[in-house]
Order: structure tokens, then C-alpha cells, then sequence
């Protein structure tokens, strides 16, 4: 009888005993487990907030520049800005009056309209040098693209000729953008057809044929052959594992010039820069150069070029003794390799 009883404690305290141990188990195990999750949580919030106080930053930013305003950082100031202190300053130099209509997409006339009335800009509306000291050469490569039509249109409300080194592309609405470019009296220039650079940097074979191909196709699309060549990459890439010097000679034997550039917009970053950015970089040290080639990317994943546009053409021109060019033969090559 005792015994019994003995046996049926020692059962219910070695139950108790378990279900003690399972519960120190759990407290101890459930909180680290809480900690980690919520570490991993918080993680990626940070991670979010970071990225929307960064499209907060561009959006300001971008707010700022047609606002007219300082930067944040004080330093630089917008294109209006600059173009108002050039015109306090009676600075501008100017052989031609043009319509300063400026881009839908800016608010500038209707803040300024004193401004649009009265600029004297110096630019040359048939893409004829004026004799500027300051040449300026805007360049666009890799399209056409959803966007060419918009930065066609921004080009021609300022009067502005400009280079685009395009890439092959042969449906129908592609086709009627090459003869867009020809027929606004920009240049056409060739990027490759391909654009995929280990085919291209292969052999002299494949660069040949793939030149034979975009020559072609722009030659049938706008009855003029291209006399400009753009390397993807440019002429320094570091991609081919061939000499460069071996398509140099290519391009040499066939009469057509390359270009490099001098200033770069930066758009081809990784990632997507603010309008603002891309105003500052591809304004850089312009009215220290007699030549600058501009490079800019005309694609589908560079929208804030086409924002950047209408304020980069307006601050190039707002710097005296400018002028806005289209590449031509008379234009002195930028190369980065000769
Ligand atoms: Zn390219």
C-alpha cells in the first residue's frame, strides 16, 4: 500500500519535474528566439527607412532645383539659380535671341516669366558654329528608347543639336526615331549594333561584322551613312582583351571618326542618380575647356537624364562664351586612347 503510494509521488514529482525543465527551456529559448526575429526585423526596416528618406532626399532635391533654390548642402546652387546670378550680373553673352520655351516638365517659365522674355541665350539654332570659346557636345548613347522622343523634343525647344550613338534596333517605331534624329539635324553616330561587348571585342571579324550591321541598318533607315563611331565602353575599356588599336584601324581604313568623352553625366552608374547629380556632373569644368564631349545615356532605366535635360542645356548656356554643338567632321576628337 505505501509502496504503491511511494511509486505514484516520485511519478508525480518527476512529472513536475519535467514539465519545470520544459518550462525554463521555453523562457529561456522563447526570448533569444523573440531577439533574433526582431533584430532581423529591424534590419530591414532600417533598410527601408534608408531608401525612403534617399527618394525623399532626390525628390526635395529635385524641388529645390526648379524651386531656384540653395542646396542642402549650401555649396552649389541650382541651374535657375546660377542663370538668375548670370543674369543680375548681365553676363550673358549673346549672338542670338531665342524663345526660351522651356520643357514641360519644368515650371520654370511660369515662376520666371520675366526670364523667358528677356534671356539672351548664345546658341546656334542650324548647329552651325558661332565661334564660341567653349564648344559643347551633348552625346546620348544606347538608344534609341522609350525616351529618344522626349529628349528629341526638350533639344528642340531649345534650339540645341546634339550626337546620338545608337545601338541596333530595327522595329518599325525604332526605324522612324534614326530618321527623327537625321531630320532634326542632330547626328547619328554608331554605338555598335550589338552593344554586347564580348562578341564585339572578339576579333576583328565580329567587330567588322557587327560595324557592316548597324551601318546598314542606318543607312537604309536614313539614306545617310554614319561617319561616327562610339566603342562601347568607350576606347579605354578595359573589357576587350584584344588590343584596341586593331578596331581603331578598322574604323581608320573605313573613314569613320570615333569620340570618346571628357565630361561624363555619371548616369551610367550602377544606380539611378538624381536629376540634380547628373546636372552637376555633366556641367563640370565646361567653362574651363575649349572642347567638352557630354556623355548621357539615352535608355529606359535613365529617367533623370531626361529630368536633368531642360536645366543642364540652360546652365551650359548661361555660362559665357558657350555654344551647343552636333558632332561633326570639323570637331576636334575626345579620345581617350589614340
Ligand atoms: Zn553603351
Amino acid at each position: 500500500m505505501n509502496e504503491s503510494k511511494n511509486t505514484g509521488n516520485a511519478k508525480r514529482v518527476a512529472r513536475l519535474k519535467k514539465i519545470l525543465v520544459i518550462t525554463l527551456v521555453f523562457l529561456l529559448i522563447f526570448p533569444n528566439i523573440t531577439c533574433i526575429f526582431m533584430l532581423v526585423k529591424q534590419s530591414s526596416l532600417e533598410k527601408q527607412i534608408n531608401y525612403l528618406a534617399g527618394e525623399i532626399a532626390d525628390l526635395k532635391l529635385s524641388g529645390d532645383m526648379k524651386m531656384g533654390r540653395l542646396s542642402d548642402d549650401g555649396r552649389l546652387k541650382s541651374a535657375d539659380a546660377l542663370l538668375r546670378i548670370s543674369l543680375e550680373d548681365e553676363s550673358v553673352p549673346g549672338s542670338a535671341v531665342a524663345d526660351a520655351g522651356l520643357g514641360d516638365n519644368t515650371s520654370y517659365a511660369e515662376e520666371n516669366p520675366l526670364l523667358s522674355d528677356e534671356v539672351v541665350w548664345t546658341f546656334s539654332a542650324d548647329g552651325d558654329s558661332t565661334g564660341a570659346a567653349h564648344k559643347v557636345y551633348l552625346t546620348f548613347d544606347d538608344g534609341p528608347s522609350a525616351y529618344t522622343d522626349d529628349i528629341l523634343d526638350i533639344l528642340d525647344k531649345y534650339g540645341v543639336k546634339a550626337t546620338f550613338f545608337v545601338v541596333g534596333k530595327d522595329s518599325e517605331s525604332d526605324i522612324e526615331l534614326y530618321k527623327r534624329i537625321v531630320n532634326e539635324g542632330h547626328t547619328l553616330g554608331m554605338h555598335s549594333y550589338s552593344h554586347v561587348y564580348s562578341k564585339i571585342y572578339q576579333s576583328e571579324d565580329s567587330f567588322t561584322e557587327d560595324l557592316d550591321n548597324i551601318t546598314t541598318l542606318l543607312t537604309d533607315a536614313t539614306g545617310e551613312t554614319p561617319l561616327f563611331y562610339r566603342f562601347p565602353g568607350g576606347s579605354s575599356n578595359s573589357v576587350s582583351k584584344l588590343d584596341m588599336h586593331r578596331f581603331i584601324n578598322i574604323l581608320n581604313d573605313r573613314g569613320i571618326t570615333y569620340f570618346d568623352w571628357n565630361v561624363s553625366s555619371g548616369d551610367a552608374s550602377g544606380e539611378l542618380l538624381s536629376a540634380y547629380s547628373i546636372l552637376i556632373n555633366s556641367t563640370r569644368g565646361i567653362e574651363s575647356r575649349d572642347v567638352s564631349v557630354v556623355l548621357m545615356h539615352d535608355s529606359l532605366d535613365k529617367p533623370t537624364t531626361v529630368e536633368a535635360l531642360p536645366d543642364i542645356i540652360e546652365k551650359i548656356l548661361s555660362i559665357e562664351g558657350t555654344e551647343i554643338l552636333p558632332i561633326t567632321s570639323e570637331t576636334e576628337p575626345v579620345r581617350h586612347v589614340e
